[in-house]
């Protein structure tokens, strides 16, 4: 099918470290897949779907309106096609649209959005995905079309969710959409305390995965914004707080054979991969230029493990 025309002699990977953590990539823009590809990562932990409608200057809605739905989901499944066939048949984990509506305001089509005091508290993520399913639809239909290419490296993470009532809306969406959530994986960005602490209910619900999504999983935690400045000396992705609520994550999910992982900026730092690698997380995604160093600070960090259960 598909999926054979692609299927080409890639450049051999740089020798890596086996570890049994996975090491996986951030991609924020199609473009760089292939160099996302040549880390040798396990997969990608987190493709960003904002660049591919962002980069076009209008919102969704605008988007859809002026150029018709087809074309819409054609800019998804181009755009993650880059990722998931420089990587097959390593996995992609593609997250559904997540931007603010100041950053959709500045597009055309951005007089629409609401005017929010606080964006990030506010319509983003999956609480605007659930409230516009006219447009969320096209995204997982570009899912779809996806898996009917062949690229069934191909997963499906919703963020800022907060509990299993988000998780159950977004299963019914993509069941609705003829995603056989069975066959697929499919799971959640943590990155708020909430859903740390209801992550139990989500695995009950079927979730394969929850990934740490820790530059807003901190923010919300400490209550201090990303974006100020003036609070920039008090965000802390190690604070002791948003580490508790890592730590107990991964013991739940453990418990419920649901996959661990990180994407936040977090995932690049040596004390936060020593943290995680003995929480036991599955993997850790890290910024492109990161994924080496990563690398070797699992193995690192996995052979001192190994050495202490001997001693
Ligand atoms: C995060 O919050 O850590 C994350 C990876 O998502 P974003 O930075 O896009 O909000
Ligand atoms: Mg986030």
């Amino acid at each position: 099918g598909e999926r054979d025309a692609v299927e080409e002699v890639r450049p051999q990977a740089p020798v890596k470290p086996m570890t049994a953590t996975e090491v996986k990539v951030n991609v924020s823009i199609p473009e760089a897949a292939e160099r996302a590809a040549a880390t040798g990562a396990d997969g990608v932990g987190l493709l960003r779907l904002e660049h591919m409608i962002l980069s076009t200057n209008k919102t969704p809605e605008k988007y859809i309106a002026d150029h018709g739905e087809d074309a819409y989901i054609d800019e998804i499944v181009e755009g993650v096609r880059r990722s998931a066939d420089e990587f097959y048949p390593r996995p992609v984990r593609v997250r559904t649209l997540d931007a603010p509506t100041d950053e959709f305001r500045q597009l055309q089509g951005g007089g629409d959005e609401p005017d929010e005091h606080n964006p990030m508290l506010g319509y983003r993520g999956i609480r605007r995905s659930l409230d516009t399913p006219d447009v969320f639809v096209h995204e997982l239909e570009a899912f779809r079309r996806l898996y009917e290419m062949g690229y069934d490296n191909v997963e499906i993470m919703f963020p800022l969710v907060n509990d299993v009532e988000d998780v159950r809306a977004a299963r019914d969406l993509m069941e609705e959409a003829d995603i056989d959530i069975d066959k697929r994986s499919w799971g959640v960005m943590i990155e708020t305390p909430a859903s740390a602490l209801c992550v139990e209910e989500m695995a009950n619900a079927g979730i394969d995965f929850a990934s740490f999504g820790t530059n807003d999983l901190t923010q919300y935690t400490l209550a201090v914004d990303r974006n100020n400045g003036q609070v920039a000396d008090r965000f802390d992705e190690l604070h002791p707080a948003v580490l508790e609520l890592i730590g107990e994550t991964i013991e739940t999910c453990r418990e419920h054979d649901v996959e661990t992982s990180i994407c936040g900026q977090a995932g690049s730092k040596p004390e936060m991969v020593d943290f995680l690698v003995n929480e036991g997380v599955s993997s850790i995604s890290a910024n492109i230029d990161a994924v080496r160093d990563v690398q070797h600070e699992v193995k690192r960090v996995e052979q001192k493990l190994i050495l202490d259960t001997v001693r």
